[in-house]
């Protein structure tokens, strides 16, 4: 730290990205990707799009906003396009959390979520899961501060059924909603259709999963128009040209190619079942996951030992210290292949 560093962030513990090796060495599992790459539309679209970089991206980001709200059902004004769903995120705890108005979330969920919280000087308010890592909906009933749920949780892959979210919605028409649907396309079901019919609800998805767009940052929030006019005031008081004219364009891209989406959400799907079924064989305790990864520990095998050795073969997959899910280890959903190599190499590990 230098002696210049504002003392406003002096006591910040910044969020940890999972690793990103630069080169192949690993089969890397760790950071939920998707195996598959972009659609070849969104390749095209941001190869044309480089050639007019020498004009600033549109602001208002009119296409792809119009092609999100047609996706929806909504109309542009009901969607905020930002760099990566953390974006939208941290616009979330700036514009509906603030000294008195607490964020509350659960206690093992998306890491970033503390950060952006603590960078705000926002309290917060960890909420236990319940043993089996669900959310138990009452305690978000009349939740005295702005809620905050992963759906289907990060780490976890648990997700809350539609009508579930819709009942924490009701019991708190004073508070908003967030519901951050990075991984919803694997299996739950969405609440997107909760932020046409509440105005205190926010739906933020993302690209960097389903729709193999990671490196392009580009995620979304769907809500009413006001709720999108408080983050847009806060967009334009830091960066109106937040999204790059290639990402816009492959985005735009990848809208217009949803088969090709769809059939790599089932194929992930199907090599989440394979995964699932060989960790039982090897005696493997797991979630009821329906993300792109797996939560996985073993009864007689330490996790921070299955990581490192994992690693130390070749396989990246990710581990957290937090006390309560320091035995676990998330895997990401990766092709046959990966998956194939994955278990051999894990047998190797827990059958010594
Ligand atoms: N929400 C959750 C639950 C996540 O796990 C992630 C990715 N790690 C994000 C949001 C952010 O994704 P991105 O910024 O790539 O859209």
């Amino acid at each position: 730290m230098s002696r210049f560093f504002s003392e406003r962030y002096a006591e910040l513990t910044p969020y940890e990205p999972g690793e990103q090796p630069q080169d192949q060495t690993y089969v890397k599992l760790n950071t939920n990707e998707s195996p598959f790459p972009p659609s070849a539309k969104a390749i095209e679209r941001a190869a044309q799009a480089a050639g007019r970089l020498q004009l600033y991206s549109d602001p208002d980001v009119r296409i792809l906003a119009k092609k999100l709200a047609d996706k929806f059902g909504v109309e542009p004004g009901n969607i905020l396009v930002g760099n990566g769903s953390d974006e939208i995120l941290n616009f979330a705890f700036m514009a509906f959390c603030d000294e008195d108005t607490p964020a509350v979330f659960p206690d093992v969920t998306y890491g970033f979520y503390p950060v952006f919280a603590q960078i705000h000087h926002i309290p917060y308010v960890e909420m236990p899961l319940r043993e089996d890592f669900s959310v138990d909906k009452k305690d978000y009933f009349d939740a005295g501060g702005t809620i905050f749920l992963a759906n289907p949780n990060a780490h976890t892959g648990v997700a809350l059924p539609r009508a579930d979210i819709e009942e924490i919605v009701r019991a708190n028409p004073d508070n908003v909603v967030i519901i951050d649907e990075a991984y919803v396309d694997f299996g739950a079901e969405t609440c997107v259709d909760l932020a046409a019919k509440y105005d205190n609800v926010l739906v933020v998805q993302t690209m960097s999963k389903s729709r193999s767009l990671a490196g392009a940052r580009l995620g979304y929030g769907i809500a009413c128009k006001a709720l999108i006019t408080d983050m847009n005031t806060l967009r334009n008081s830091t960066n109106p040209y937040n999204i790059n004219s290639m990402t816009m364009a492959a985005a735009e891209g990848v809208l217009e190619d949803e088969e090709y989406t769809a059939a790599n959400c089932r194929k992930v799907m199907e090599n989440r079942d394979f995964t699932v079924r060989e960790l039982q064989r090897l005696g493997f305790e797991l979630t009821d996951s329906v993300g792109n990864f797996i939560f996985m520990k073993h009864p007689d095998v330490d996790g921070g030992h299955i990581y490192e050795t994992l690693k130390a073969k070749g396989v990246l997959v990710r581990h957290f210290t937090k006390e309560r899910i320091a035995q676990y280890n998330r895997v990401t959903i990766g092709s046959r292949e990966q998956m194939e190599v994955f278990i051999r190499t894990l047998e190797e590990i827990v059958n010594r």
